[in-house]
């Protein structure tokens, strides 16, 4: 099991100087790697090439490829940004993922990657970065385990270091429970016992409302102008508490849920297929994301997960009796008229997920 510590680092404006490089060699080696990608890839399917494209034949180009600078950047940067392509790519073969898209300069999250051997925590609260770089951190490594690999980001202007440890299962009591987690529109998630994840709203809402607000000033002003990047900032600064408040939020829920139950269900999302939902009100790309940032928690925190087919007529069927009817997205309450249940929408449906066939519970 890998668990991921985010700790905050605390460069010196010259160190800043050289994160802020490799962060852009990062994103320079992976556009270049997707422009190759794409043309292999079609060359591939067009049956001019034998095998289908691979971060590692694609890193030796690079070796020879690469422009004059990038021999001075860690050579694992260069590793990780092609394997993360690599990754996108078996995500859009395997059609769980769309298709990668360029990586462009400004964008509030921006990252690299290092292997284990690249850097290390030294005495009390520093880290030891490649090129003898030593840089204070807020605080110690609190996990215990071998240290698998780095991801040094840089989010609305701060910079920080991703440690993640592989670490031994923890013991826990299992209580032999199932149930099911219906992740929906109007609510974010329902759980089968009733537990429900509620965003804060109001708060969110305005903090998306100064966003756009601040969105205004960037595109007023002159690109890649001091002021220009004085307002990125601020905007890139309330996204970030936009996604803590969310991330926290998810973050309580599913603990709860993983908490009471060893067996979670939940449905076979087609994220993709998701944006044509004409659902007003709430932005498809905010609850997609919500989606699949509760999805990735559950999948790490429940014991176990069941994954029900996307086929499963969840919304559809009666928990009580299991007769069968169509609902329009309208329809908040099920109304059965077999056996008279009412019920809430979401909550027939985490119901009908703990039921899920394929589930051992
Ligand atoms: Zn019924």
């Amino acid at each position: 099991m890998d668990r991921t510590h985010k700790i905050k680092l605390y460069p010196t404006k010259q160190q800043e100087q050289i994160l802020a490089g490799w962060v852009g060699a990062a994103r320079f080696v992976y556009n270049w790697g997707l422009e190759r990608w794409t043309t292999e890839y079609k060359d591939y399917k067009e049956g001019k090439r034998e095998k289908a494209p691979n971060w590692v034949p694609l890193s030796r180009e690079w070796t020879q490829d690469r422009p004059e600078w990038a021999k001075y950047i860690p050579r694992s940067i260069v590793a990780y940004a092609l394997k993360n392509l690599n990754n996108a790519f078996l995500r859009v073969i395997k059609k769980t993922g769309g298709y990668p898209k360029f990586k462009k300069r400004g964008h509030c999250r921006e990252s690299f990657w290092l292997k284990n051997e690249a850097a290390h925590f030294i005495d009390g609260k520093r880290i030891k970065l490649p090129y003898k770089m030593r840089m204070r951190t807020a605080e110690e490594l609190r996990l215990q385990g071998k240290i698998q690999k780095y991801s040094i980001v840089h989010e609305a202007g701060n910079w920080f270091v991703y440690a993640s440890v592989s670490m031994d299962e923890p013991e826990r009591v299992l209580t032999g429970s199932t149930c099911g987690v219906d992740v929906g529109m109007k609510t974010p998630a329902v759980c089968s016992d009733g537990t429900k994840l509620v965003l804060p709203e109001v708060k969110l809402r305005k903090l998306e409302k100064a966003r756009r607000r601040q969105q205004k000033a960037v595109s007023r002003r002159k690109k890649a102008s001091k002021r220009w990047q004085k307002a990125l900032l601020r905007v890139q600064k309330i996204q970030v508490s936009i996604n803590n408040i969310r991330c926290d939020a998810i973050h309580k829920f599913t603990t709860s849920v993983c908490k009471n139950h060893d067996t979670v269900v939940i449905e076979d999302l087609n994220l993709q297929g998701l944006h044509q939902v004409p659902i007003k009100n709430i932005r498809s790309g905010m609850v997609r994301s919500c989606m699949s940032e509760i999805r990735r928690q559950l999948e790490y925190k429940a014991y176990y997960i069941v994954i029900a087919d996307k086929w499963y007529p969840s919304t559809q069927l009666c928990s009580n009796c299991g007769s069968r009817q169509k609902l329009t997205l309208k329809q908040r309450t099920y109304h059965c008229p077999h056996c008279g249940l009412e019920l809430d929408r979401d909550l027939n449906a985490a119901i009908n997920l703990s039921h899920y066939p394929g589930s051992p519970g």
